[in-house]
């Protein structure tokens, strides 16, 4: 792959409360959020040199902080603020939009109440994929092995970076039998998420998707469930069973990288994308770039 490494780019990162060089941002390798995962982060998308629900994710970065028990230190206000200079200053109109926030360096064991804590925004290219021809085609999707933990025994309502880890195993897992994600299930057997993303099924005309009570209730999927109402399209949240996958006519998922992105296969369970999933992709496209 001929892709530029990310600590090898040009423009301008912002750390701790001012723009720097891309290549000048940088932290120790003795860092508590490398170590312990003491990490939260976001993403986001600029439409138009505009980001889309810019406040809703500095505020759930704020949450997420306060979830792993530190504090981040801006305000949604200067957050916000923080995200636009970054998106100008790089000349993007259209992009992703990267916070970051993790422990430093003061101390180096399980405990860290007084490592400071450091912010970073970043942005890049990341084009959106509305030619909704090509979505229509669905993606594939495997079925992960790792489950959502108990929400006693994760802190399932942050965006921390530690959930990640079993993410990114069952993302290798899938790619490499050539699917393009796996859906997990949660530690009770239920259809839970992907691996970046919510998930929505159709049955007669009516949206079913699982409750959000052990992994991230995206912005996204809180955007979807409005639009689908707005068209006096049903939701219903409800417990979901893998089995009953079987008797679903439509499957998409949605989030802030996937937009909404219809599946049309997951293991051995077959979706043809249809009238729903394609109103919620041009609904979708419709509200971000409004
Ligand atoms: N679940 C997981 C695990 C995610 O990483 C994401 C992307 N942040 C989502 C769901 C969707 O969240 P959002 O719509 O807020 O991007």
């Amino acid at each position: 792959m001929s892709v530029i490494p990310f600590d090898l780019r040009d423009g301008y990162i912002w750390l701790d409360g001012k723009l720097v060089e891309w290549k000048e941002a940088k932290l120790h390798v003795l860092s508590h959020g490398l170590h312990y995962g003491s990490s939260v982060f976001e993403g986001e998308r600029a439409y138009n040199g505009k980001i889309f629900k810019t406040t809703e994710h500095s505020e759930r970065f704020l949450r997420s902080a306060n979830i792993l028990d530190f504090e981040i230190p801006y305000t949604v206000a200067q957050l916000n603020e923080a995200k636009d200079l970054v998106v100008a200053k790089n000349g993007f109109k259209n992009c992703y939009v990267r916070p970051v926030a993790w422990r430093g360096s003061e101390m180096m064991a399980v405990a860290a109440q007084h490592a400071t804590i450091h912010v970073a925004i970043a942005t890049w290219d990341w084009p959106s994929m509305f030619d909704v021809a090509q979505k229509m085609k669905g993606i594939r999707l495997d079925i992960a092995d790792y489950r959502r933990p108990d929400p006693q025994t994760a802190p399932c309502d942050s965006k921390a970076a530690g959930l990640y880890m079993i993410c990114t195993i069952s993302k290798h897992r899938a790619e490499r039998k050539g699917y393009a994600d796996a859906m997990m299930l949660d530690w009770q057997g239920r259809v839970a998420e992907c691996t970046g993303a919510n998930i929505f099924f159709t049955q007669g005309g009516k949206i079913h998707t699982p409750i959000a009570d052990c992994f991230l209730n995206g912005i996204t999927r809180q955007t979807v469930i409005g639009l689908a109402k707005d068209r006096q399209i049903e939701v219903i949240e409800r417990r979901i069973m893998p089995e009953e996958l079987a008797g679903f006519d439509e499957c998409f998922i949605c989030g802030t990288g996937a937009e909404v992105t219809p599946v049309s296969e997951i293991g051995p369970y077959k979706f043809t994308p249809s009238t729903i999933s394609r109103t919620l992709v041009e609904d979708y496209s419709a509200a971000v770039n409004a």
